[in-house]
């Protein structure tokens, strides 16, 4: 018999490693897992739309989440509110549907003390250097926030003994079969006879 409720899977890092883009590349090959869209505070970039890559909300609207138990973690980045609403997760694991996760690494602790049965994956850089290449390269950070940045991830980093997997993220493609295998893996481990 195979279990019945579905699995979660998070996937975490330090910022800059790409957990977008791994995610992003995942989704375009595989519609089996459920992508948990994410709550923020931060306004939309341009391209996204509200309810496909986030749900955009104003920050009393997530507080009033926040305060009525409607987030499985949230975290603040970046003087943004970042969350995930339970509702949609819940369901979506007691109907037997893999939910995935993408989140930062303060989220991801908190889904841990409430989730401890999911599947942490921590996405890493190649080195140091390559990350701090990553994050100069998107033009957004003047020189102290890309030294703010690299010191926050050399700690983030630090909270990789907290995940299942770690997973280097040197070629997307690499990093998306690595986590369609830990997937299958998983799904191996918990298949009853
Ligand atoms: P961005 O603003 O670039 O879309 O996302 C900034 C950071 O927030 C990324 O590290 C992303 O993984 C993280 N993030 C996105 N959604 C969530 C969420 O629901 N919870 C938490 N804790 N972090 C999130």
């Amino acid at each position: 018999m195979i279990e019945e409720k579905g699995i979660l899977f998070i996937l975490s890092g330090p910022s800059g490693v790409g957990k977008g883009t791994v995610r992003k590349s995942l989704f375009d090959l595989d519609t089996e897992l459920k992508y948990s869209i994410s709550m923020t505070t931060r306004p939309p970039r341009e391209g996204e739309v509200d309810g496909i890559d986030y749900f955009f909300k104003t920050k009393q609207e997530f507080e009033d989440m926040i305060e009525n138990n409607k987030m499985i973690e949230y975290a603040q980045y970046v003087g943004n509110y970042y969350g995930t609403p339970k509702d949609y997760v819940e369901e979506q694991l007691d109907n037997g549907n893999d939910v995935f996760l993408e989140i930062e690494v303060q989220g991801a602790l908190q889904v841990k003390e409430n989730f401890p049965e999911g599947v942490f994956v921590f996405l890493i850089p190649p080195s140091l250097e390559e990350l701090k290449d990553r994050i100069i390269s998107r033009g957004t950070e003047t020189e102290d926030k890309v030294t703010n940045r690299l010191a926050a991830a050399k700690k983030e980093i630090e909270m990789m003994d907290y995940y299942d997997y770690v997973v280097v993220n040197d070629q997307v493609s690499t990093a998306v079969q690595t986590i369609q295998s830990i997937v299958r893996s998983e799904h191996c481990k918990r298949e009853r006879v």
